[in-house]
């Protein structure tokens, strides 16, 4: 069928008149013809035919209800019983009152009378019936997500001020869910193993909200909004979406991050309302063993400090209050430890706040890009400090440096560090390389190939805090590292929790499989130190054998040791 544009470029529309009488065809076609299209059918089954065929064309339907063959009312039905034809709006022609009801009641949109009266009013009525047809197309088609059902932003904002207007009694809470790596699940498993997941957890929240005033939303793939009368807690619903996900596949480990904005103060937006949920969220991040925050004025107090940190950092970096201390790491496989390496640890002394350790601005710092000024002036000072003490004392151990995500992409990484290696009389055998291992979960391929630049180089590349991501064995196998470093929280709970204990055995294992040394960090007491080495751990490092040490003590500590 070919498209007609009437003047002005107005798309002339499709309509289908069908009617068994010659005459009522053409008195109503001619009443419509100069602003549609129209085309006849002389009964149920040849209207059917029609419509089915242009389906995507057709704007409406004059449907006569008295025909031979196949009447109205069963046109009607087989419209309503099929998804794609049920959304076309039918307008009745009839002139029995009685039969109104019955097809409104079967999904009509509207009705005409015959004997035609107004051709102002018949105009009207196709009119407000495509209108209201195309818009509520459109509203279903943008206000909510396909994949999910749930809203999209724009629109859960909308109602859930709606629903702050009608029950302005109620207390309501914020709430932002975050899919821990999504991205992960999507590479790993595939995209459409990815959509039914994202599709389980907006089913569940539908279940969770139903019967409630409560909304929720879907917003950039992963995340999801909930906007509902206030709850004590939510980790109901947090085990019941990981209960309907463990259905879905027993491997399945998908990590969450929630966080809440409780009894929210009707005084801000709603967007800063989700703000704040969303701010007590990314606290959670790096965090292994909580999955829900909830917002307090405290943690805007910190939002402050941050910002301060932020501002500050270029004046720290130029007036140095920035400074690298060093944690000796011992190798204790032989007879009596021995001092093997060292890990650079940077301390801001802050003009304002006093000795800041990096814990607090990391995250920030990361996410602003500012983490690699800070890395750079961190390699340039230890590198530095080792030309120093390779010149002026027996100090000949290398050091570890921890190089955010950020900068292991920086495809002139190696050179940098080949380069401030040389100038202080260095080689790449005197500086090892710490990543994250949280960083493994980002984009794999990437990763590798950034880690085989580094390793191609000639520098070791260890795996920092092993066990607290989220992909710890699947990046094992796939990540060439020289070294594994157990994550602290193990070590921290060895002597006390069989299951940690049992764990690390497997991790050590493992490692020893692949042919990779461990690193045992965060030791602080005697039966850590026991238990580790009775399972042949060959590192340790932590308070139990010392703090990190500014340059000079890291240096009498050395000579103490007869270094
Ligand atoms: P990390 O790499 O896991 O470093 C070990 C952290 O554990 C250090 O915290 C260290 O002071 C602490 N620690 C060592 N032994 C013990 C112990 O026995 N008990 C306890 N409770 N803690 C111990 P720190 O210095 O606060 O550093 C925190 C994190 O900041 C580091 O974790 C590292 O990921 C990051 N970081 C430090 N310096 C840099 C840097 O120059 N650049 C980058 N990108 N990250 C850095
Ligand atoms: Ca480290
Ligand atoms: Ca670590």
């Amino acid at each position: 069928m070919e498209m007609l544009f009437s003047e002005g470029e107005e798309i002339k529309r499709f309509v289908l008149i069908v009617d068994d009488e010659y005459i009522n065809r053409e008195i109503l076609g001619n009443l419509i013809k100069d602003v549609y299209n129209v085309i006849y059918a002389v009964n149920g089954s040849e209207a059917l035919e029609i419509i089915k065929e242009n389906k995507a064309t057709l704007s409406v339907v004059l449907l006569d209800l008295m025909m031979p063959e196949m009447d109205g009312f069963e046109v009607m039905q087989i419209m309503q019983a099929d998804e794609e034809l049920k959304h076309l709006p039918v307008i009745v022609l009839t002139s029995e009152k009685d039969a109104e009801v019955k097809s409104l009641k079967m999904g009509a949109a509207d009705f005409i009378t015959k004997p035609y009266g107004s051709p102002e009013v018949i105009r009207a009525r196709i009119e407000r019936t495509i209108e209201l047809s195309e818009d509520r197309n459109f509203i279903e088609a943008t206000e909510k997500d396909p994949l999910t059902g749930l809203y999209n932003r724009a629109f859960f904002y909308e109602y859930a001020e709606m629903m702050d207007r009608y029950h302005p009694d109620i207390k309501t809470d914020a709430v932002i869910l975050d899919v821990e790596h999504f991205h992960l699940v999507n590479e790993i498993y595939g995209r459409s193993f990815g959509d039914k997941v994202l599709k389980i957890i907006g089913d569940t929240l539908q279940g969770f909200l139903s019967g409630t005033e409560g909304l929720a939303c879907r917003n950039e793939a992963d995340t999801f909004y909930i906007y509902a009368a206030h709850q004590d807690s939510y980790e109901e619903l947090l085990t019941l979406i990981q209960n309907k996900l463990s259905l879905l596949s027993r491997q399945l480990h998908i990590r969450f991050r929630m966080g809440v904005y409780s009894r929210v103060e009707h005084e801000l937006s709603m967007e800063e309302r989700f703000s704040n949920a969303r701010f007590a969220g990314n606290t959670l991040r790096g965090n292994y063993m909580r999955s829900i925050a909830f917002y307090d004025m405290s943690l805007r107090e910190r939002s402050i400090f941050l910002e301060h940190l932020v501002n500050d950092i270029h004046q720290g970096l130029e007036q140095k209050q920035f400074t690298v201390h060093f944690q000796p790491i011992y190798d204790i496989s032989g007879e009596e430890p021995e001092l093997s390496s060292a890990e650079a640890l940077v301390r801001w002394e802050h003009p304002q706040y006093g000795m800041i350790r990096p814990r607090s601005f990391l995250t920030v710092f990361e996410e602003n890009g500012l983490i690699s000024m800070l890395d750079h002036y961190v390699l340039d000072e230890t590198v530095k400090q080792l030309g120093v003490w390779r010149m002026t004392t027996d100090l000949k151990i290398p050091v570890s440096v921890n190089i955010s995500r950020v900068d292991l992409y920086d495809p002139e990484l190696a050179d940098y560090l080949l380069e401030g290696l040389k100038k202080n009389g260095l080689s790449e055998k005197d500086l090892m390389i710490e990543i994250t291992e949280s960083a493994y979960a980002s984009d794999s391929t990437q990763l590798v190939e950034a880690v085989e630049r580094l390793r191609s180089n000639g520098f070791l590349v260890e795996m920092d805090d092993f066990g607290a991501g989220y992909s710890s064995l699947n990046s094992l196998a796939t990540m060439p590292v020289d070294v594994l470093k157990l994550d602290m929280a193990f070590i921290q709970k060895i002597h006390e929790d069989e299951k940690v204990k049992r764990m690390v055995g497997l991790i050590m294992e493992m490692a020893e499989f692949i042919g990779v040394p461990v690193v045992a960090e965060g030791v602080e007491i005697a039966a850590q130190f026991d238990l580790l080495k009775e399972m042949g751990c060959r590192y340790i490092q932590g308070y139990y054998f010392s703090k990190p040490l500014p340059p000079l003590e890291f240096e009498e500590y050395a000579a103490d040791l007869g270094l």
